[in-house]
């Protein structure tokens, strides 16, 4: 039974009922700002939850040298920035908040922002991305764009004929390691085992090439430099021994964490947390649709993840039409 209110009560706010929207996106790289475009271009008047920060690995990017458009090259928050207006010269609507939990249960989904609201919406695009994982040391994080990097593809052909580190036992690492020999003088592959992981075709591949060589049982301890790498502190963890490695660049290949806490539970994920789909964009809950790193592993790139946040945004559109 609801309690009237008398004089001396506390004064209780009741709870902001949510609010409704056709389609709400979640996440705003790339995927999430690309789907804002095509939804709001189709008047469906999307809310973006942009996460906090919001972005995505781009903010943390320097020059973006292979997204098409840009032939002299743009820095990754400034598109990023472009992408943001792009989305709201059509209308698309941003909230700086960060989704708690889902409630996917039922239609219209709703989205619970925290301390930030709910909203309810009859259609959901999840693009909220993966992060690389790093090493975690403050000379890491403090170098990163400045010669620390998780993304060869994005960032080797800075590392013309000079000499690069990267760190991994994974596919990645091999895949990375293999890539930046078009550029670098000699790429060291530091893995903190003897053994690798990598696929054994990947493992072959990177073995023989002539330009790679391996340094295992190994750590990075310190990224030295101050404005750029100039090398790297190696421990040999069954000696103790510390060397110095003279590089321009270090390179972390060690996995992602896909951005899925908030949906455990609501919607099938697989054993390493990335959304299962089936049809490109389709999750395991009908009406939701996934674009971008967050399920993509493999390609994870800003224009392969703006592809997929369009085909999410026709998906959704064409679903909304359906069930309207
Ligand atoms: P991964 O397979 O999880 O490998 C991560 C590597 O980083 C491992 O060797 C791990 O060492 C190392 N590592 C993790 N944390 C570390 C830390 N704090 N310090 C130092 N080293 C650390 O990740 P991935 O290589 O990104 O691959 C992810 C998935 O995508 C895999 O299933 C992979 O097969 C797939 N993939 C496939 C291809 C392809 O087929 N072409 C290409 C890329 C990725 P330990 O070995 O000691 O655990």
């Amino acid at each position: 039974m609801p309690k009237s209110a008398t004089p001396g009560d506390t004064p209780v706010s009741a709870p902001a009922s949510p609010r409704r929207v056709k389609v709400a996106i979640i996440g705003s790289g790339p995927a999430g700002l690309t789907a804002a475009i095509y939804l709001s271009r189709a008047e469906l008047k999307p809310v973006v939850v942009s996460g906090v920060p919001a972005g995505g690995q781009l903010m943390l990017t320097t020059e973006v040298e292979n997204y098409p458009g840009f032939p002299e090259s743009i820095m990754g928050p400034e598109l990023i920035e472009k992408f943001r207006k792009q989305a709201e010269r059509f209308g698309a609507e941003f909230l700086d908040a960060h989704v708690a939990r889902v409630d996917l249960a039922k239609r219209p989904f709703t989205l619970d922002l925290g301390g930030s609201g709910k909203i309810e919406a009859d259609a959901l695009v999840i693009a909220t991305g993966a992060d690389a994982r790093w090493l975690e040391l403050p000379s890491e994080q403090r170098l990163r764009g400045h010669g620390v990097s998780a993304c060869a593809t994005c960032d080797g052909f800075f590392f013309k004929a000079v000499p690069v580190a990267c760190v991994g036992g994974g596919d990645t690492a091999m895949e990375e390691a293999l890539f930046l020999t078009k550029f670098a003088t000699h790429v060291t592959v530091i893995h903190r085992r003897s053994e690798l992981r990598a696929s054994r075709i990947l493992q072959e591949r990177a073995r023989a090439h002539p330009k790679i060589s391996f340094l295992f049982d190994s750590e990075v301890l310190e990224v030295l430099g101050e404005g750029s790498v100039t090398g790297l502190k190696v421990r040999h963890t069954p000696t103790g021994r510390d060397q110095t490695l003279d590089v321009k660049g270090l390179f972390v290949a060690i996995g992602h964490t896909p951005s899925t806490e908030a949906f455990k539970g609501a919607i099938a994920l697989d054993p390493k947390g990335y959304i299962v789909t089936h049809d490109i964009t389709r999750t395991s809950v009908e009406g939701v649709f996934a674009a971008g790193d967050v399920y993509d592993h493999r390609y994870r790139q800003a224009v392969t993840a703006a592809g997929l946040g369009c085909m999410a945004a026709l998906d959704a559109e064409k679903f909304l039409a359906g069930h309207a």
